[in-house]
């Protein structure tokens, strides 16, 4: 979080435990990382006074719903499919802009509604910062997600999202959340190195390196949980 805020962007190849709240896990999720790096910039980062999540993975968002559901700093954008895990009522009442998908969504109507919506989002209210949750579980094939979307169609959707943010020149934290298929690490990988090749990520040469090293470490964690921890520890 603190590092977006000083440069601009952050990735962070894991994390992105969005079913878990505060005071309780829940689907693969156990702790809420995404309400700490919201929690942290609050109140030990100079600036940040709103944020805005904008939560992509195929799941709805619950836990960090839940835990900012009073909080008008927080705006919520979340696009999911409806027919899944966790259809959580209580938690939708946080979401400012709900935007529910069909059993195999494809990517043309999944990108329209990505970029109208984001653009909306962001028009309505600006933050101070954006956290992504990137969910790669949208991937055609993925056993919980149930949507349709090409690896393309990912590699995409970031780009629209990092536009939208650096175009405004409003910081954003990446996050890659859920995503049960071996082959989206390689596509993380080849999303964040379009993002470089679009200039919407790094300004500095030392970049390619950490890209490198971002690329090596994607594929050398598995998608496990208690693995991912490593990750977070790089996180603010
Ligand atoms: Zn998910």
């Amino acid at each position: 979080g603190k590092l977006a805020m000083d440069r601009g962007w952050a990735i962070n190849v894991g994390g992105g435990f969005h079913h878990c709240s505060s005071d309780k896990g829940g689907g693969f999720c156990a702790y809420a990382d995404i309400t700490l790096a919201i929690k942290f910039l609050f109140e030990r980062v100079e600036g940040v006074a709103r944020a805005t999540i904008i939560d992509l993975d195929a799941h709805q968002g619950n836990g960090h719903e839940r835990d900012f559901l009073e909080d008008r700093r927080v705006y919520i954008m979340d696009v999911y499919n409806r027919h899944i895990y966790p259809g959580d009522g209580y938690a939708k009442r946080a979401i400012k802009r709900k935007v529910e998908l069909e059993w195999g969504t494809e990517d043309m109507e999944y990108l329209q509604k990505v970029e109208l919506h984001s653009e909306g989002a962001l028009n309505e209210i600006r933050p101070d910062i954006i956290i992504y949750n990137a969910g790669t579980d949208i991937l055609d094939g993925d056993p919980l997600g149930g949507l349709a979307i090409s690896p393309q169609g990912i590699i995409k959707r970031d780009e629209i999202i990092f536009r939208a943010a650096r175009r405004r020149g409003i910081p954003i934290l990446m996050v890659t959340s859920g995503g049960y298929q071996k082959k989206t690490a390689r596509i993380i990988a080849d999303s964040i190195l379009n993002l470089h090749r679009q200039g919407l990520i790094g300004e500095e040469h030392r970049i390619s390196k950490s890209i490198q090293f971002i690329l090596y470490g994607k594929e050398h964690f598995s998608f496990c949980v208690p693995q991912k921890k490593d990750n977070f520890m790089g996180l603010e």
